[in-house]
């Protein structure tokens, strides 16, 4: 799960990581406000998913609140890579004297926790890795052990930030390290962390994205959730339950198991067709779960037809074929539906299905050409 910076900015605070003091903002109004309690020259930032925001013109200094009002009203509304932006961080500008680099994440290879440090900061860290990786030190840590305030003191050196800066920026990511582990975070990103002129280490940015799989053990994350979900027909998926990834063609597909799902993907690509969306309505084939699978994929104006491919192993296709036909049956469907059953009781399911506005098919490559010729 990604969230926004001003959420990451709320959980560094917590842990005691050094952060400007600022508000976000949905308003231009509501911006000069927060600058004017302030009282400082203050930062405008676009809250978006999306990193280069300073480069995409997302990012504004303003000495006044009347201009943290004005940056504001240009940036709320902005395009940033696709993004609307809706809301936006004000905060106290930092006097920054250097930038650097610092992150944590998980190195798969190593299967431990890496951070790295560099001096490099406030530029792609994409590409410093690329073309100068000798500019980023970097430290894997022993889950047992932790990090030792030596290993910590070493790799801030080793980055060769500035010397008066090592003794800052080690309690700086001691506070991250703890931060990291205790919200079962996948990555941690500072970048710039700012030097300031007054030789303090504070974060002026910060990118967390925290482990889906650890959410249950987070509940006050809960609010973040919603947020974090840019596409509002994913949302509304998450919100039922289901299962779905938009993918932007015209042949929605409805599957059983994620494997079969994206194997339907597969040989409607391989057809001539771009897959809308990957679905997998999981076990069981109620009439209930197939309309709000069809809700869904139909709720994307792009899909021109829909192909079901569905395995009956416990679920039989009969049922599986009386739940479409009883959910088409209540909704109105404009476009072509073929249905491919195959497995425990398919005769009786495709036997269902005859006479009725749903394409058969045997099997999925059959199924696959059928609706790709159907969508054109
Ligand atoms: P990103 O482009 O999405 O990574 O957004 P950042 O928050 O990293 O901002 C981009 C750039 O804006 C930084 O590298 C800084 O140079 C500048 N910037 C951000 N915050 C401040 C600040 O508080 N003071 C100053 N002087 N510059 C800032
Ligand atoms: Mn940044």
């Amino acid at each position: 799960m990604k969230i926004h910076e001003y959420q990451a900015k709320q959980i560094l605070a917590r842990f005691g990581v050094p952060i400007p003091p600022g508000e976000v903002a949905s308003t231009p109004e509501e911006a000069e406000e927060a600058a004017r309690r302030l009282q400082k020259r203050v930062v405008v930032k676009a809250q978006v998913h999306v990193g280069g925001r300073g480069k995409a013109g997302g990012v504004k200094l303003a000495r006044t609140p009347e201009e943290a009002g004005d940056a504001a009203r240009r940036i709320i509304g902005m395009d940033i890579k696709g993004i609307a932006v809706r809301k936006v961080l004000v905060e106290e500008a930092a006097d920054i004297a250097e930038e650097y680099y610092l992150g944590i994440t998980l190195d798969r290879a190593v299967r431990r926790s890496v951070v790295m440090v560099s001096a490099v900061g406030g530029v792609d860290i994409e590409e410093v890795a690329a073309e100068t990786p000798e500019k980023i030190a970097r430290l894997h840590v022993d889950p047992a052990m932790g990090l030792a305030d030596f290993q910590i003191r070493q790799v801030c050196y080793a980055s060769g930030i500035r010397k008066t800066a090592v003794g800052p920026a080690s309690k700086f990511l001691r506070a991250l390290y703890e931060a990291y582990t205790a919200t079962d975070a996948s990555l941690f990103e500072i970048n710039p962390l700012a030097l300031t002129k007054d030789g303090q280490v504070i974060a002026a940015d910060a990118k967390i994205n925290i482990d889906d799989n650890a959410l249950f053990r987070h509940p006050d994350f809960q609010e973040y959730q919603e947020e974090s979900e840019e596409d509002p027909i994913e949302a509304e998926a998450h919100r039922r339950h289901i299962q779905y990834v938009r993918l932007g063609g015209t042949v929605g597909i409805i599957g059983n198991g994620a494997g079969l799902v994206m194997a339907t993907l597969d040989e409607v690509k391989r057809a001539g067709g771009a897959p809308a969306n990957f679905l997998d309505i999981g076990g069981g084939a109620r009439a209930e779960l197939v309309r709000n699978a069809l809700e869904i994929v139909l709720m994307d104006r792009e899909v021109k037809g829909v192909v079901f491919n569905v395995f009956g192993g416990i679920t039989r296709c009969d049922e599986v074929a009386k739940g479409i036909l009883e959910a088409t049956a209540a909704m109105k469907i404009c476009v072509p539906l073929v249905v491919r059953l195959t497995g425990t009781n398919e005769r009786e399911g495709r036997a269902l299905l005859t006479g009725t506005n749903l394409i058969p098919a045997e099997t999925m490559q059959e199924a696959a050409l059928h609706i790709v010729n159907l969508v054109g």
